[in-house]
């Protein structure tokens, strides 16, 4: 089941009430997005699936044009979402970095094609610039009447984030703009990418700006955790703790994917010869999917597991009913 705004709103405050976390994958092929509804659905768990304007224009979504990708990548998963295979599987589809002049504009066709929640990319961004254009968000939502889940950032790249920001950006926002904030990403010490020095990892400035923008808000607010890849299972589940419930993930995956290619076209270099008798199955782009699936899809599983995430859908769906 692909989540409304309104649903994935609610799978962030039970994921903040009972201390899990939401694995969000940037899946970066269809592929992809089937492998990790796969393993979404082996462990009972809700997932994320998200898209920064990298994947939207590229090959293989929008090829240049981000509304076109929102369009066709949303598509395939509303889809995929709906099937009997995956109905049982509360999905999230969300922006995640998404920059530029054209950044309002591509998250108002989101909200249009109701996509279940949205960020953007604040780093090029002032303070002003920033509260500003999510007080923007909130007012085309409220104009053409849809509805808006919102996580809001702030220097996640850029060390740890000082306590006052959540006050100035986030409490700023809610305070024009009460009740679409469902996130906050403040910077707690990690790097998007592979390679870095992860040992300024912080759970307690998690924790300490977990409690401010719940306080502020006047309701459960999770944190968003971005640039997890070179984070270990123990500060993993130290930031869960503390009140992580979003963990973005891309670097690590994409690794995973590409070296599983690489390790495909490298054993069967033969088969891929034209006169071999199997060359046409194994050049047929189902084997190579398959064989990355194979290598991917206990990974995921395994990074569910780790943020608590196993067994959460079913407890979410009976919340929703009750809700409803
Ligand atoms: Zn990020």
């Amino acid at each position: 089941m692909l989540l409304t705004p309104q649903q994935a709103r609610a799978l962030y405050e039970h994921a903040a009430q009972h201390r899990y976390a939401v694995l969000a994958v940037n899946a970066d092929s269809p592929t992809a997005v089937v492998d990790c509804l796969m393993a979404a659905q082996v462990c009972d768990a809700p997932i994320i699936i998200e898209t920064s304007l990298w994947q939207l224009t590229a090959h293989s979504f929008g090829a240049g044009d981000p509304m076109l990708g929102i369009d066709l990548y949303l598509a395939q998963l509303r889809a995929l979402a709906a099937s009997e295979r995956f109905r049982d599987v509360p999905v999230v589809y969300h922006t995640d970095h998404i920059k530029g002049s054209a950044t309002v504009h591509i998250l108002t066709h989101a909200m249009r094609r109701k996509a279940s929640s949205l960020s953007l990319d604040s780093s090029a961004m002032s303070a002003e610039e920033n509260i500003a254009t999510m007080i923007r968000l909130g007012e085309i939502a409220m104009q053409e009447g849809l509805s808006l889940t919102l996580e809001m950032e702030a220097g996640v790249d850029d060390g740890i984030t000082p306590l006052e920001e959540t006050r100035t950006l986030f409490g700023r926002v809610e305070q024009r703009m009460p009740g679409h904030l469902a996130l906050w990403a403040p910077g707690v010490g990690t790097k998007h990418g592979l390679g870095n020095a992860l040992d300024g990892f912080s759970p307690a400035a998690i924790r300490a700006h977990q409690e401010l923008a719940s306080e502020l808000a006047g309701r459960p607010i999770g944190i968003a955790l971005h640039g997890s890849s070179g984070l270990n299972v123990n500060q993993l589940q130290d930031g869960v703790a503390a009140g992580v419930v979003k963990v973005n993930w891309s670097s690590e995956s994409l690794l995973i994917r590409s070296a599983a290619a690489a390790a495909y076209f490298d054993g069967n270099r033969e088969r891929l010869e034209p006169k071999h008798p199997d060359f046409k199955i194994s050049a047929m782009d189902d084997g190579l999917q398959r064989s990355i699936s194979s290598v991917y899809v206990p990974k995921v599983k395994a990074r569910i597991e780790a943020l608590g995430g196993g067994g959460r859908a079913s407890d979410f769906r009976q919340n929703l009913d009750s809700l409803s």
